[in-house]
């Protein structure tokens, strides 16, 4: 199979790097000759972090960024904290409990520089997609290149070109919703807010107004303002920048202004995602305000789900049928982020109909607010959420994200998100004493694991597969019962869970697996 990601965004960088994690060979198209240096999102949650480093990509992004454990919602007046988001709440759940702050126009080159590393020669820099054909057997794209017009052949074409995807345009596909009357403003500047003007602001934090908002984004090499700028506001000077900053945070000292950027803001999907062998992802599927870090970590979201479902049916294991899953949940998920950047923008406003991003709890909000809680409809009855509730970590349901907890096998210690990093795995919690018989039975990608507190003496092969739990502690945190199957798909989601019998065959496990690849 070879798929062609045109657009070396971030959406196309890390949709390229996953498909080389699931050894899917890829092409990635951008019409520039050089990634993009526009000055655009600024933090990256915790969702994506995971997606990052699942596809070996993690390590450097983490270098060159900033952490963050708190997102403070300021009263623009008084600058006192009305309420933080702290993500330490996350620490049952993740191995990041944390955001971070970086620069996207940082972030696509260390994208690349892994992507080159790991698949060497995948971007072609200077092709522009201007138009292809499809049908039963493969997609025919045509690019525009430094050496003229080029036609090439691909099993399938990844639409990561951003918000004015030519992709969607040509397969005549709407992009609906609402441009906001307000344009944005970022502002970089450079100041000392930590020891000559010391500031006790979260590294993010957002100062709500009724006439005059504004979001701090503490990045690596600055301080970022982001700003609306209403419909006939003129663009105001660098000296006029400086005072709109100081009107929120004081008086301070030698502030240098490293550059700015005004853009309109959307709220719009697309009707259709897939077409055939055409997906849109990112921006060219959906555009939603930079409220709370939703327009890049939605795309991410994007290109999680994607890859996983073509590397299983190059693997002859699922048929196309596969990706029509990618089209019911993402969608719907891009729904949820399109509630809660609405619910955003009416809180920055102190409008009254703000609802707090519909999450409550210190752990649902924090889930909430990293991109963790989201829940897939991935049983296709219309039940998906962005939002977690409650003060602590609450049991979890199918479509949920697994929380990445650690489990022990022969060699040490195992966590959940590397299991099933290329593979559906079968979690069956139950009592190893029991032998339960249906363990061996499996099929091409699915591997299962007995999930017990109960050790196997080491002559039985049971314990080649059995994982220990000490003191219950992942059953009690998933609030299953004992002798429930949990069923991960590869992209840490959960597919089902269903209860065993310990004397069956088995058969529930493969049933759901097949139901899922529509083989059964
Ligand atoms: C000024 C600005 C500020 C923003 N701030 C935030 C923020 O604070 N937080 C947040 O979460 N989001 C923010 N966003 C949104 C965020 O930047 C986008 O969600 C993100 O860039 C989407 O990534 P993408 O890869 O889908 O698309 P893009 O980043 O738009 O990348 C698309 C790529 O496709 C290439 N391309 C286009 N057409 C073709 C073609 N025909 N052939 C080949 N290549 C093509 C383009 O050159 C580009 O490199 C901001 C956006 C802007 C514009």
């Amino acid at each position: 199979m070879r798929v062609a990601v045109v657009g070396a965004g971030p959406i196309g960088l890390i949709t390229a790097l996953g498909l080389r994690h699931y050894g899917v060979e890829a092409v990635l198209f951008e019409e520039d000759d050089a990634l993009s240096q526009d000055t655009k999102a600024g933090t990256v949650l915790t969702r994506t972090l995971e997606v990052l480093r699942r596809y070996g990509a993690l390590d450097p992004v983490l270098r060159a960024s900033i952490r963050i454990d708190e997102v403070g919602d300021l009263d623009r007046e008084t600058n006192e904290k009305n309420f933080s988001v702290q993500s330490s709440a996350l620490g049952e759940d993740t191995r990041f409990p944390f955001l971070i702050n970086i620069p996207q126009h940082h972030l696509e080159p260390i994208l690349h520089e892994r992507l080159e590393e790991l698949a060497p020669g995948t971007t072609r820099l200077g092709h522009k997609l201007t138009g292809f054909t499809q049908d039963d057997e493969a997609v025919e794209i045509t690019f525009d290149t430094p050496g003229g017009e080029r036609v090439e052949s691909f099993d399938y074409l990844l639409a990561c070109d951003g918000g004015r995807s030519t992709i969607r345009r040509l397969l005549g596909v709407e992009i609906a919703g609402i441009t906001v009357p307000d344009r944005y403003m970022l502002v970089d500047m450079r100041m000392d807010l930590d020891v000559a003007n010391h500031r006790d602001y979260p590294y993010l934090a957002y100062f709500g107004d009724e006439d005059e908002w504004m979001i701090l984004i503490r990045q690596p090499h600055c301080w970022r303002f982001l700003f609306p700028l209403g419909p006939d506001q003129p663009e105001p000077s660098q000296d006029g920048l400086v005072d709109r900053a100081r009107r929120f945070i004081g008086d301070v000292d030698q502030v240098e202004v490293l550059g700015s950027n005004i853009y309109p803001v959307h709220q719009r999907v697309a009707t259709k995602w897939r077409d055939g062998r055409v997906l849109l992802m990112g921006d060219a599927a959906h555009l939603l305000t930079p409220m709370w870090a939703l327009g890049l970590n939605t795309g991410a979201l994007d290109a999680s789900n994607v890859p996983w479902r073509l590397a299983w049916i190059e693997r002859g294991w699922a048929d196309q049928s596969l990706l029509d899953g990618y089209e019911g949940e993402q969608a719907m998920a891009t729904k949820g982020s399109s509630e809660m950047a609405e619910a955003a923008r009416a809180h920055m406003h102190k409008r009254e109909n703000a609802a707090l991003g519909m999450a409550t709890g210190d752990w649902g909000i924090a889930m909430t607010r990293s991109l963790l809680g989201v829940r897939l409809d991935v049983d296709r009855t219309g039940v998906w959420s962005m939002n977690k509730h409650g003060t602590d970590p609450a049991p979890v349901a199918s479509g949920d994200r697994i929380p990445d907890l650690p489990l022990y096998g022969g060699g040490g210690e195992v966590r959940l998100h590397d299991l099933c990093a290329d593979a559906f795995v079968a979690l069956w919690f139950g009592d190893t004493r029991q032998r339960p018989r249906g363990l061996t039975q499996t099929a091409p990608g699915l591997d299962s694991f007995l999930v017990s507190r109960w050790d196997a003496p080491p002559e039985l092969d049971l314990r080649e597969r059995l994982l220990l739990d000490p003191g219950e502690r992942v059953r009690r945190r998933l609030g299953v019962e004992d002798n429930t199957l949990v069923l991960l798909r590869p992209d840490d989601h959960i597919a089902a869970i269903v209860p065993f019998d310990p004397r069956g065959d088995g058969g529930d496990a493969i049933r759901a697996y097949d139901r899922i690849m529509k083989m059964a």
